[in-house]
């Protein structure tokens, strides 16, 4: 363990804070710096936050921006389709070799959490102002820890409802009611590589979501779970010629079996 903080890059669309009146009031200076904010009210010095958004060079991730970044949020909603294949590949490739992620909200149809799922990732939506009852169902995740309660409640929402179409999660840490009479799974974790990945589906960008106390812990709890622990990532497949130890058997390899085309 050291105490380097954990290096997060926030990454928000960020467009409806600068075209639609209902989300700057909200969110004055964008989506990303309440997300920064929550992070720093948590963790304090434990965490270094940056920012990046669509209209940046690159959308703001470049190679060395990701290299240095440990765990990645993400928050999109109109302009996925704008977002640059090299850049999901890009941060593909850095959650297999460790990044974590957070896809928030409606980063549900984002390129970069439909190329890591690999299904649709569509699901039924309603924009209504309804409750939202938020049950925890993994009590000892620390995801949830310091939540108090076995649910917490949040007053106008934008619907998710089942069916979510992503492959089964590793856990589901939150499942959601609605006044409306829907479920769904709101809060779910997945790994990929050596990556952890965890979507929380609350953030509808007209609702002060992000100023809630207990959105924003759950947020922070789950930058410190998914930032990168253990060993190191060998995710590229190779021929090992030499064996470590000897080998009885004699076998000659049809090497042709082995040739692209
Ligand atoms: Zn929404």
């Amino acid at each position: 363990m050291t105490d380097a903080p954990i290096r997060v890059t926030v990454w928000n669309e960020f467009i409806h804070e600068q075209t639609a009146a209902s989300t700057r009031e909200i969110y004055p200076e964008g989506i990303h710096a309440a997300l920064a904010a929550a992070l720093r009210e948590h963790l304090g010095s434990a965490v270094a936050v940056r920012s990046a958004t669509l209209d940046e060079p690159e959308h703001g991730l470049t190679s060395d921006v990701l290299a240095r970044t440990d765990v990645l949020t993400w928050w999109g909603h109109k302009a996925h389709d704008r977002v640059n294949d090299a850049v999901v590949d890009r941060v593909q490739r850095r959650v297999l070799e460790g990044m974590g992620l957070l896809v928030l909200h409606s980063g549900h149809a984002s390129k970069i959490f439909r190329r890591l799922m690999g299904t649709s990732c569509m699901l039924r939506w309603r924009e209504a102002a309804e409750r939202e009852r938020i049950w925890i169902v993994d009590p000892s995740h620390p995801i949830v820890d310091g939540l108090e309660g076995e649910f917490f409640e949040i007053p106008h929402t934008e619907m998710y409802g089942e069916y979510f179409d992503i492959p089964r999660p590793d856990e589901v840490i939150l499942i959601s009611w609605y006044e409306g009479g829907e479920v769904f799974r709101s809060g779910c974790t997945f790994r990929r590589g050596k990556g952890k990945v965890f979507y929380f589906s609350p953030g509808h960008e007209t609702f002060p979501i992000y100023h809630d106390a207990n959105v924003r812990r759950i947020i922070a709890n789950a930058v410190c779970w998914a930032a990168p622990c253990g060993s190191p990532y060998f995710g590229d497949g190779r021929r090992i010629e030499a064996p470590l130890s000897p080998i009885a058997a004699k076998h000659i390899v049809d090497e042709s079996l082995h040739r692209k085309g």
